[in-house]
């Protein structure tokens, strides 16, 4: 197939679908790549790198769109995208569509052949797609944490770790899977003092033999979240429901309860967020104050160390890219079944439960 690189469009998104490696990998393999001039650019690729692993560079997006079978993207379309898609083209990126009507409505009505990444998943469970940007996403939202807890930034004025004589920042992180557990890590590595709420107990059991009673772990029910809650310095939301809408976890109660100036990061917004009191935010300008506390809602949080990013994601996609380029997005999907489950939509069907439950829409 011709496989198609556009540049990232979305507010700060310096991340790109593939780095020079993939290229090689894909020109290896038979395949023809057209890379937008500068697409690499916020991640730090040339142009040249990019030509002298076998891309064909093109100037603009409408050529890129024109000229490719399979589109590969990071971010889902925007509308200004829109246009550019020609029917029953094939694409391959980040959708999220549970949290976005608009988008889902578009690829069912241009008949494209998509599959998400972050719906890809391995028979044990995994979502290897996912994976290595919610460890991003979830060492990166401590830090964001840290930043505005600060007095410049409007927060409490608190150090996490505190110093000798002094508290301690208390983190209270809800859901304690891939983000989740990176972002106890940091945590911990910042000496705040660190309460994970999950209701597996199969991960609970997990994190206790990772973190050997370094933090508090908690099985989640209504009256020990509010209190939690109201006791934290640092709110971290990394629940996952796979393809479906975040649920709502924390009340604006919960939320008007914690101390002025406090920080509520909530990771889970890029599905539609786990407070009441969350609306995504973008890196210029990430963070509102809501019930007297600074909420950071960024929807691309690995956006903001795009280098790491690109890098951490597409070496893991490259290997299901492959396999997409080789037989397209129906080949593949009959072969695989790990690319099967990622599958969203299909020649105008949407094929995917949570996303259709969400929208009330047939499947
Ligand atoms: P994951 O599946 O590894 O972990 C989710 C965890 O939430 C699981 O351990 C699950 O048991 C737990 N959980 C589910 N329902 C719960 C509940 N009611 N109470 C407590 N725990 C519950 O998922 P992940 O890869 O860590 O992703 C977490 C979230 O981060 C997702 O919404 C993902 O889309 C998002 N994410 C956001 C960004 C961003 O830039 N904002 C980047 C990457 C990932």
């Amino acid at each position: 197939l011709v496989v198609g690189v556009p540049a990232e469009i979305k507010d700060n998104e310096n991340r790109v679908a593939m780095q020079p490696d993939g290229v090689y990998e894909l020109a290896h393999t038979g395949h023809t790549v057209l890379v937008q001039a500068g697409a690499g650019a916020g991640s730090r690729f040339s142009d040249a790198e990019f030509a002298q692993a076998g891309a064909r560079i093109v100037a603009t997006a409408d050529e890129v769109f024109a000229g490719a079978d399979l589109i590969v993207k990071v971010k889902e379309p925007i509308p200004a995208e829109y246009h550019r898609f020609r029917a029953g083209q094939q694409l391959f990126t980040y959708l999220h569509l549970a949290a976005d009507r608009g988008l889902t409505e578009f690829l069912l009505d241009r008949r494209i052949d998509s599959i998400a990444y972050e719906t890809v998943q391995t028979p044990d469970g995994r979502l290897p797609l996912l994976a290595p940007m919610s460890e991003v996403a979830g060492r990166l939202a401590v830090q964001a944490a840290a930043h505005h807890l600060e007095s410049p930034s409007g927060g409490a004025g608190i150090l996490i770790g505190g110093v000798p004589g002094t508290p301690a920042a208390k983190i209270t992180i809800i859901g304690g899977g891939v983000a989740g557990t990176e972002a106890t890590k940091i945590a911990i590595g910042m000496r705040g003092i660190v309460r994970v709420f999950d209701t597996n107990p199969t991960r609970l059991a997990y994190l206790s033999d990772i973190f050997g009673g370094r933090v508090d772990l908690v099985t989640p029910n209504r009256a020990r979240m509010a209190a939690y809650i109201a006791d934290s310095d640092v709110l971290i939301g990394a629940v996952l429901v796979p393809g479906a809408k975040a649920p709502k976890l924390v009340t604006r109660s919960m939320i008007a309860s914690m101390r002025p100036g406090s920080v509520a990061v909530d990771i889970a917004i890029d599905q539609g967020g786990c407070f009441e009191t969350s609306r995504a935010t973008t890196h210029s300008d990430p963070t509102y104050v809501d019930e007297g506390v600074v909420h950071y809602c960024v929807a691309n949080i690995p956006g903001a160390v795009a280098r790491t990013s690109t890098l951490a994601l597409t070496s893991a996609t490259l290997p299901y890219l492959v396999t997409v380029a080789t037989l397209g997005v129906r080949g593949a999907v009959a072969a695989d079944p790990v690319l099967a489950r990622g599958v969203s939509t299909l020649g105008g069907q949407l094929t995917n439960a949570p996303v259709a439950a969400a929208h009330g829409l047939p499947f």
